[in-house]
């Protein structure tokens, strides 16, 4: 039995981990669950669950919910609930699904309190890859990925070390706009923009699948994850999402995960790892999948995969602002301030303006991200 703590209960990710809970009462219960706003959700969720502890940003919500659970459930709120939810004596595991840069203190916070982590939230290792990973192998902790693409990863590699690998294929849908001429770009709608074609997920990374914005974060994600340079890890466009990803060894041989698409497969990996758990939730049937195909990334017309390589080479504080600039460049595309192609064009100058600090601590990555949203904000 596992003591699980959900930051971000409310979201796509968290929503799909009480799945998994629920398929799996013996082996998992939820200790403490984090939401954003969703208040109406978090209570149905704490009536169904019973956990521990709760949390919400807003602390008039916070204080509703404490009225309603006046006795069995701790309830807290903002960025000190997601610290005390994180740090729970009893957890054994933090999940991470706050989408955005909130995840990144509470995932230290765990780490620093001798928990594993399960990431869903790909900005922290984006943002601070160096120090999480640092943090974790000082304190003998877990990060495990919660990304169909990492999680993928992490079983083919089975504990080789980089050295073995030759590169690390991460595969992509290639989004709505995969075949869509560049000269159309611009009069992309928000509307089409949400309809991905294989995942149902939340909205701003149902954005930067669009971008391939998405590939690129993963790119550094796996860099940090699986301690291996940027020039060892690759994009390639697979537009069944049946292969979550690749290995290819220094031998040429090359490990695949194969499923059909439901992210409850690799969370309930992820919060039952090492074991494999019996669950009939996915079933891949073949011969009605037909075939499987692929191509390389189009870096013409979705340049955000070369910026994102540019920033994991880079390294220092540049992630962070590619990250941040990114943020607030679709948040500018959703509110219809920007056009479809001016997303990337937001983060590059962002990006070009930067001086980057390398090694940087936690204070000087939280900076440049602050001074990434004020720059992409102004060009917005
Ligand atoms: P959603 O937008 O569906 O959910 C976001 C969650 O974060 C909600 O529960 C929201 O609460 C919560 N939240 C937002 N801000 C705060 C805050 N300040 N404090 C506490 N909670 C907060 O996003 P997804 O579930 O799609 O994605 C979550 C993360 O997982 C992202 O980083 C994404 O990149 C990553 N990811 C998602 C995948 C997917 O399939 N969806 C796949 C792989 C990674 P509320 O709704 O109550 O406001």
């Amino acid at each position: 039995m596992k003591n699980v703590v959900v930051l971000g209960s409310t979201g796509s990710i968290g929503t799909s981990t009480l799945k998994v809970a629920e398929d799996l009462p013996d082996r998992i219960r939820l200790l403490g669950l984090a939401a954003g706003n969703n208040a109406e959700l978090l209570l149905e969720q704490t009536r169904k669950h019973q956990p521990q502890a709760i949390s919400i940003s807003d602390p008039a919500k916070a204080k509703d919910l404490a009225d309603t659970f006046s006795t069995g459930c701790d309830v807290f709120s903002g960025p000190e609930g997601l610290l005390k939810l994180a740090t729970l004596p009893e957890a054994d595991i933090v999940l991470i699904a706050i989408v955005g840069t909130a995840g990144l203190q509470p995932a230290l916070a765990a780490i620093r309190a001798g928990k594993d982590i399960a990431v869903a939230s790909k900005e922290i290792l984006v943002m601070a890859g160096e120090i999480v990973m640092t943090e974790a192998r000082k304190q003998g902790v877990r990060v495990l990925a919660v990304d169909s693409e990492h999680s993928a990863i992490f079983q083919c590699l089975d504990g080789k070390p980089s050295a073995s690998v030759r590169k690390l294929w991460l595969t992509a849908s290639g989004g709505p706009f995969r075949n869509t001429p560049m000269a159309e770009f611009p009069a992309i709608t928000v509307e089409r923009a949400l309809k991905h074609p294989s995942w149902v997920m939340g909205r701003k990374i149902t954005i930067d699948s669009a971008t391939l914005f998405n590939k690129g974060l993963e790119m550094i994600e796996a860099r940090w994850l699986f301690d291996i340079e940027m020039a060892r890890v690759d994009v390639l466009v697979h537009p069944q999402s049946v292969i979550h990803s690749m290995v290819e060894f220094v031998d040429g041989s090359l490990l695949a995960q194969l499923s059909i698409p439901d992210m409850c497969l690799p969370i309930q990996y992820a919060l039952t790892y090492p074991d494999r758990v019996v669950s009939d939730r996915v079933q891949t049937d073949f011969p009605k999948l037909g075939s499987l195909t692929f191509e390389s990334p189009d870096l013409e017309r979705f340049p955000a995969l070369t910026l994102a390589r540019q920033a994991g080479e880079a390294g220092g504080t540049l992630p962070a602002v590619l990250n941040a600039a990114n943020e607030v460049a679709v948040e500018g595309f959703v509110n219809g301030q920007i056009n479809f192609p001016q997303i990337t064009d937001i983060v590059r100058r962002t990006m070009q303006q930067h001086r980057v600090v390398s090694h940087p601590t936690l204070p000087q990555i939280l900076e440049a991200d602050a001074w990434a949203r004020r720059e992409a904000a102004i060009r917005r």
